[in-house]
């Protein structure tokens, strides 16, 4: 096997790959309707479910399509008329979930909470109550705008408390952060291939609670394509997707899951950490201030606050002719650029990104 050149995507998502998952792509032609795709993708799906459930009381459903799609599926389809979602925004992917239930005219409630420190769940809950008919909660795990780490645990808790169905969006913690879905009383979780499960960009995939899907049937959904039950359903009687599924992505997807077997969740996150305190001790020996306090960052990905003087454009050609891929920020307040410390790479690439960062500062 011929190595492919490696870039280090600092980016969040889609990651950097293994070469062992780029070369799972190049399979013999198959048509996606034949067992042989159906046993694979069953498995695909399966491993999927393990990563945040050990229970038989979860299943994922999958779509062609970046991780938005899955998200939008849940809003389209899952949630009925009478429905009204409280939207925790608390950063840009916060914000997307307001957008795409504005597009969908779906109820919503936004609840605004600071970009840089935890949520207040007392305010949270009361704001619930005097709501009165909230009947779903939604929020980001990692909002990848700042790398802030909403509390699963303790909104589930509420949810539960109020019996609540809580909708994730957990595109840039699955698969290194550990999410426990019953524990958290989570019953949609949304995320996709391309980032800590480092293949290829192209799959989205709702973990839903079995028991939310089949009370979900009689709701009209919104949308044609991304209609989460008649997706559920097809698969259970065909073990096929509805429509053309991005084959190769999934032979991806399995090798990809297969090597995230092998190396553990725990591994992972804990490689992902060691890579962010390198980033992190050297900014803060270097004087460059970072969004969002250590005690709840993801240790994912890091906004950093761009030095006074630097354009963005000039600093990203600048890695970029040196094989990284830096990230332009997303928080409207203040101006950074983002360093996302997941994919094939580890502490080893981030020192020599900050090497290369002195090196830009210097000159
Ligand atoms: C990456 C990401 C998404 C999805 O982005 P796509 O470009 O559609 O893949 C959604 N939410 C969060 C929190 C993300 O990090």
């Amino acid at each position: 096997m011929r190595s492919v050149k490696k870039n280090v995507l600092l980016n969040p998502g889609p990651a950097t790959t293994t070469d062992s998952v780029k070369y799972a792509q190049i399979v013999p032609d198959v048509c996606p309707r034949e067992e042989e795709f159906s046993s694979l993708l069953s498995v695909v799906l399966n491993k999927l479910t393990k990563v945040v459930s050990s229970s038989e009381d979860y299943t994922s459903v999958l779509f062609g399509g970046s991780g938005t799609a899955a998200v939008e599926a849940v809003f389209a389809s899952a949630i009925g008329d009478n429905d009204n979602v409280l939207i925790i925004n608390n950063g840009a992917y916060g914000k997307r979930m307001c957008e795409i239930a504005q597009i969908y005219r779906i109820n919503f409630h936004e609840y605004c909470s600071p970009a840089d420190e935890p949520i207040d769940l007392l305010k949270l809950k009361k704001v619930i109550l005097e709501e009165s008919k909230i009947t779903h909660i939604a929020v980001v795990h990692n909002e990848t705008s700042t790398g802030l780490l909403n509390d699963l645990r303790e909104i589930g808790r509420i949810a539960k408390e109020l019996r609540l169905t809580f909708i994730v969006d957990a595109m840039s913690s699955f698969g290194a952060i550990p999410i426990d879905m019953a524990l958290d009383y989570v019953h949609y979780l949304c995320a996709s291939s391309n980032k800590n499960l480092q293949g290829m960009a192209g799959v989205s995939f709702v973990i839903c609670e079995i028991n939310k899907l089949h009370q979900i049937k009689p709701i009209r959904p919104k949308v044609y394509y991304l209609d989460l039950f008649s997706q559920y359903q097809f698969f259970v009687e065909h073990r096929q997707t509805r429509f053309t599924p991005p084959v190769q992505v999934i032979y991806a997807l399995y090798q990809a899951l297969q090597e995230l077997d092998r190396e553990g969740i725990d591994n992972r996150y804990r490689r992902y950490v060691r890579s962010w305190e390198e980033l992190t001790n050297s900014l803060k020996e270097m004087k460059i201030e970072y969004l969002v306090n250590d005690a709840y960052h993801s240790k994912i990905i890091t906004a950093i606050c761009m030095p006074t003087g630097v354009k963005f454009d000039e600093l990203h050609q600048y890695f970029k002719d040196r094989g990284m891929t830096i990230y332009p920020g997303k928080n409207s307040d203040s101006n950074t650029f983002r360093v996302a410390n997941i994919g094939d790479i580890d502490y080893e690439d981030i020192k020599l990104f900050i090497c290369y960062f002195k090196e830009f500062l210097e000159q």
